[in-house]
């Protein structure tokens, strides 16, 4: 037995059944690095030509285990003889234990002789025993590693799964990494956004810093303006108090100027009347003598004025003896006027008279004021006087007072309208005298009646005036458009009526009044004579047309005086455009202008005459244009 070559460490792998060879053949590839654990491994050599019987049942060795060491089957001679060629193919190095050679031939391995059959047997028994403890062992680690397999495919299936498992939750890894990729951007983004915003905060810090600054100094601002509003507030109370009782005041005073307004008015209307009472029996038509001063002064003794009786004049004619015998006689000529004005009497006084006819035609009474007088007896001197204030005549003065009046009136809730035309008759023809117009142009007119009675001239020009100054300029126009129209051998303005209208509306609208009147200032032609023989052709023409207009004037008064059912205003232009300031209804003012030198006698008892009819003539009570 011991010279059986004993192979421990070669094994031979075989499995029980085909089946299971076929199955173990993937496992075997699987478990190779289990199998790494039993290294080394020596080559599996199989001996003889025989199979053992359990492993020659079971189906044939499929492979070889390979990579760990060579496995060499070869399969010995059909005699049971174990040849040479297969021991020498173990590889070297490997731990095999070298049977005790037979010293048989050289070679090493036990021979047996042919005849050694029973000692052949034995070997082969032997043989057959190792083999069976090897299949045993190989089975048993068979058993352990199908175990180990077993385990390591749990294992597999475990790893396979958290393969899966990872993979799933790799995928789920990469749509949050890209997910957060989107993050990212958007991270830097805010990132960059908060850079801008810190830049921002900072910069608000420092504006929050001003602002504060600011707030404390408005703190204590508030602090003082409280203070000062508790003292305000003290203050508005007392004076609220003070303002209650003063409302009540005022309430109490406002009535009180309401009555005071009504009396007031009352009293207004109480003074017009007791005003053109006055003046009505003062007469409606009065005559005031105005006796120029010689020109180097004082007075020539044919007028005589009396110093203690403003109302007298007389002319006095010494006339010589023709005998030479008897004394001179004289012959005195008595006049008594409204009033009679010496030479010293200044424009004032003569207007102080006329102011209360001015102020007659603001209540709503015409006005009429003519001067009548031969050339150069101070018409002119009267009505418009000179620049200066103190030698401003009628015109100038009376248009300051109306504009006054109508001012202190305007309080009592009067409101007036003025408008004034300026006309020239000469030769019976009427001239616009506030004509602006080119000369080539100057329109004609003629007077017509409107339906209200009143009188009004075609292609005049009525100019709306509101203050005085507008009026004075008004008048220098008028005069300028005269002395246009003179030239030096035709003295055309003391051949020419001048006619000054102002034309006054008033309304009382609180109290539903209204006035309506006219202001008429006339600067009569000179009403000299002349001796017929020396008047010729347009001289003849002029003074006809004076003549007749002037004695017209004297007839018209006098026809009003009487009361006549005719009043022959047509007669002349001067008396059909002063209708409506004539008559009844108006208060005239006639001045009778004197020169005072002795050659002018005649004229001026002439004019005294025609004066003096005039004043005789009692004009019936005038009534005010008041509605
Ligand atoms: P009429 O217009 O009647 O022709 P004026 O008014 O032109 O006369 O007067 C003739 C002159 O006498 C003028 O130079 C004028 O200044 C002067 N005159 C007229 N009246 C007076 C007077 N009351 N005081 C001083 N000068 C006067
Ligand atoms: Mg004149």
């Amino acid at each position: 037995m011991s010279r059986l070559p004993v192979m421990t460490s070669k094994r031979v792998l075989a499995s029980s059944s085909s089946e299971n060879s076929q199955d173990l053949a993937p496992a075997q590839k699987r478990m190779r690095k289990d199998q790494d654990v039993l290294k080394p491994h020596a080559a599996a050599t199989v001996i003889g030509d025989r199979r053992p019987p359990a492993a020659a049942a079971r189906a044939p060795l499929s492979k070889p285990i390979r990579g760990t060491g060579a496995a060499t089957v070869a399969l010995g001679p059909s005699r049971g003889v174990l040849k040479q060629a297969a021991a020498s193919t173990a590889p070297k190095g490997t731990n095999v234990k070298q049977p005790p050679a037979t010293k048989t031939g050289g070679t090493g391995a036990p021979r047996r002789q042919a005849w050694d059959l029973k000692g052949k047997v034995s070997d082969m028994e032997c043989k057959i025993r190792n083999y069976q403890t090897k299949v045993r062992s190989v089975n048993e680690e068979n058993e352990v590693l199908k175990d180990s397999m077993a385990q390591s495919r749990t294992k597999v299936t475990e790893l396979e799964r958290e393969v899966v498992r990872q993979k799933s939750q790799i995928s789920e890894y990469e749509t949050e990494l890209q997910a957060l990729s989107g993050v990212r951007e958007e991270l830097d983004k805010v990132s960059s956004e908060r850079g801008f915003l810190k830049k921002e905060l900072t910069n608000l810090e420092g504006k929050y810093k001003v602002m504060e600054t600011l707030r404390d100094s408005l703190d204590t601002e508030l602090q003082t303006l409280k203070m000062k509003m508790s003292v305000q507030e003290s203050t508005m109370a007392r004076l609220q108090a003070t303002l209650r009782d003063t409302e009540e005041e005022v309430r109490s005073l406002k009535d009180t100027v309401a009555q005071q307004r009504d009396e007031l008015h009352a009293g207004e209307m109480e003074r017009r009347r007791l005003h053109n009472t006055i003046q009505e029996l003062k007469g409606n038509i009065r005559v005031f003598c105005r006796v120029r001063p010689l020109v180097d002064g004082g007075l020539s003794k044919h007028i005589q004025l009396t110093p203690s009786d403003d109302k007298a004049i007389v002319l006095a004619k010494t006339e010589e003896s023709h005998t030479g015998k008897t004394t001179d006689t004289q012959k005195n000529y008595n006049f008594s006027f409204d009033r009679v004005f010496g030479p010293q009497a200044s424009q004032q006084e003569i207007f102080e008279e006329i102011s209360l006819l001015v102020q007659s035609a603001l209540d709503g009474y015409n006005v009429c004021c003519f001067a009548y007088g031969q050339t150069g007896s101070g018409k002119t001197y009267t009505m418009e006087g000179d620049e200066f204030d103190d030698t401003r005549g009628v015109i100038p003065r009376a248009v300051q007072q109306i504009f006054r009046a109508s001012d202190k009136l305007g309080s009592q809730g009067w409101e007036f309208t003025f408008t004034a035309s300026f006309v020239e008759i000469y030769n019976e023809t009427l001239r616009d005298l506030l004509y602006t117009g080119k000369a080539s142009k100057r329109p004609e007119h003629e007077i017509r009646k409107t339906a209200a009675n009143d009188v009004t001239i075609t292609n005049l020009t009525y100019e709306k005036v509101y203050t005085e100054d507008q009026v004075l300029g008004l008048i220098a126009l008028a005069k300028q458009n005269r002395s246009t129209a003179q030239t030096a051998q035709n003295d055309r303005s003391s051949r020419s009526h001048s006619v000054f209208q102002l034309h006054i509306e008033g309304v009382n609208a609180g109290r539903d009044l209204r006035c309506k009147s006219t202001l008429c200032l006339v600067d009569l032609a000179g009403s000299e004579r002349m001796v017929k023989s020396q008047s010729q052709g347009e001289r003849f023409k002029e003074m006809t047309a004076i003549n007749s207009s002037l004695s017209n004037l004297g007839i018209v008064i006098a026809s009003l005086a009487n009361k006549e059912s005719h009043v022959p205003y047509r007669n002349s232009k001067l008396t059909y455009l002063l209708q409506g300031c004539l008559g009844g209804n108006s208060k005239t003012l006639m001045f009778v202008n004197i020169s005072p030198e002795p050659d002018s006698f005649g004229e001026t008892l002439n004019s005294l005459r025609f004066a003096s009819k005039v004043n005789d003539c009692v004009i019936g009570t005038a009534t005010s244009n008041r509605k």
